[in-house]
């Protein structure tokens, strides 16, 4: 098991002398500004675990709430204000928004963050630079892949890697990140054929797919590197019995709480993986850690620039 949440605390003690510095230079901690329309229950604790982090870390987080009812106007408004405040370097616009807001509704305000705020790495400027291998700010997710192979010695170089999922938040962008550190990079999704022997052929392979235990141990190469990036909230009591034998933790978790958080992967292929992220623990808490780091290098940036 690759423990993501040991890497996670390791990458925030890392960035404790850097927070100091900043705020002992500019006299006020680097700056995250968190916006979350409605209430959805997920984002709501995702959000939470933000603000919790970079307050451990020593940041300012603050959160702006909007109401579900909120216009795309308002929404923007927002974004407008923390562009223009000197003491946010980071902006951060949970997705997903409220689906009232119209289909275009995250692009549009993805793309008025301000790029040089962009901690999520979502701005087509930011996409674009990472397309073109100088990237500058690099959505949080991916980053916390590559950082948990690096950190794990894994090597990547000339490794052949299978991505599952093509989305703009981890799919593409990790597959990006892989390819350029030279690994051979195949990207499936929902149409891809002959999924499971694709993947088979994987030293590394990725699933960011949202399909709770999807990734069976037929998929694996025996020895294989496996993140798992899906968190999927699972309620069917059978699912769970048939992913957990009786009397194991997960099942009596799930007894207590009367769901339980599970990923892409299903708990089988440990037995065939060389190497195998958890969920909960593995690429979740690496993906806040990126989150903090990619607010300090933006308030490092900003002010360097300023000076
Ligand atoms: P998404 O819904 O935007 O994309 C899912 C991708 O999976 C799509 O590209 C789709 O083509 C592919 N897919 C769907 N069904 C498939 C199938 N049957 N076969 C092959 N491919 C299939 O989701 P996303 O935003 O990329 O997130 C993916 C998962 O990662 C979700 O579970 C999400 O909660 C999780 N996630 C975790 C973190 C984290 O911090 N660990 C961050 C972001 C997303």
């Amino acid at each position: 098991m690759l423990d993501g949440a040991a890497i996670a605390r390791q990458i925030r003690l890392e960035l404790q002398d850097r927070v100091a510095a900043f705020t002992t230079v500019q006299g006020r901690p680097p700056g995250l500004g968190i916006v979350l329309v409605g209430e959805d229950p997920s984002s709501e604790i995702y959000v939470r675990n933000k603000l919790k982090a970079a307050g451990e870390s020593g940041l300012r987080a603050d959160l702006r709430r909007l109401p579900a009812t909120a216009s795309l106007h308002d929404l923007l408004d927002v974004v407008t204000t923390l562009n223009g405040s000197p003491i946010h370097d980071g902006i951060l616009v949970q997705s997903p928004l409220p689906a009232a807001l119209g289909r275009d509704a995250e692009q549009v305000v993805f793309d008025a963050v301000d790029q040089l705020k962009d901690v999520d790495g979502f701005h087509p400027e930011n996409v674009g630079r990472l397309v073109q291998k100088r990237p500058y700010l690099v959505a949080c997710t991916p980053l916390g892949v590559m950082e948990l192979l690096a950190r794990s010695g894994i090597a990547v170089d000339g490794a052949r890697a299978v991505v599952i999922g093509r989305s703009d938040i981890v799919g593409k962008p990790v597959s990006l990140l892989l390819m350029h550190r030279n690994a051979t990079v195949t990207i499936c999704h929902s149409r891809t054929r002959n999924l499971p022997e694709l993947c088979a052929s994987a030293d590394i392979l990725v699933a960011a797919i949202g399909r709770a235990a999807f990734v069976t141990p037929d998929f694996i190469k025996p020895g294989a590197v496996v993140i798992d990036v899906g968190i999927n909230r699972v309620t069917d009591a059978g699912l769970v019995q048939r992913l957990f034998p009786e009397g194991s933790q997960r099942r009596a978790d799930f007894e207590r709480r009367g769901s339980l958080v599970v990923g892409d992967v299903h708990p089988a292929v440990a037995d065939v993986a060389g190497a195998l992220t958890p969920v909960p623990g593995g690429i979740g808490p690496l993906t806040i850690a990126m989150l903090l780091a990619n607010t300090l290098k933006a308030a490092e940036a900003r002010c360097s620039a300023s000076r």
